[in-house]
């Protein structure tokens, strides 16, 4: 079946969809990371890519990939209607992705990427592992309180 919205006129209603993913996976981070007790984060810090989430002080850059944008394995499925101009899209995401965090590493930045599957409750414990790895491990290494 055709889609009944032009590529341009999807990609604007994807995005929106997207938009607002993002905030909720975006929020429920923000509060996992307040779970953590964890500080010195900002959001909106000045790197490429726009990470979510940025710890100036350990160099830890935090991104939250929605599983359809960047490709997840398990939920990244394509809609069968452009289903070409989908995966091209996310090809080229996945691309940028893999650019941004050679730009992040070359400046010193430890770059943390977390699927947006990951942040279910069910798998709230093993998240918390991961990111308190990263961010114990920056604080050693970069001598941060
Ligand atoms: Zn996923």
């Amino acid at each position: 079946m055709a889609d009944v919205f032009s590529p341009e006129k999807r990609s604007a209603v994807m995005a929106a969809v997207r938009g607002h993913r993002n905030k909720s996976t975006e929020l429920r981070l923000l509060a996992i990371l307040r779970g953590c007790r964890f500080t010195g984060w900002r959001r909106n810090h000045p790197l490429p890519g726009k990470p979510d989430f940025a710890f100036p002080k350990l160099k830890l850059a935090v991104f939250v990939d929605g599983c359809f944008w960047h490709g997840c394995r398990q939920h990244g499925s394509m809609p069968k209607s452009n289903a070409e101009y989908w995966l091209a899209k996310v090809a080229r995401n996945k691309r940028r992705d893999r650019e941004v965090g050679r730009l992040l590493r070359d400046k010193g930045w430890e770059v943390l990427r977390i699927w947006e599957h990951e942040l279910s409750r069910a798998n709230e414990k093993r998240l918390f592992a991961k990111l308190s790895r990263a961010y114990f491990r920056n604080q050693r290494s970069n001598g941060a309180e």
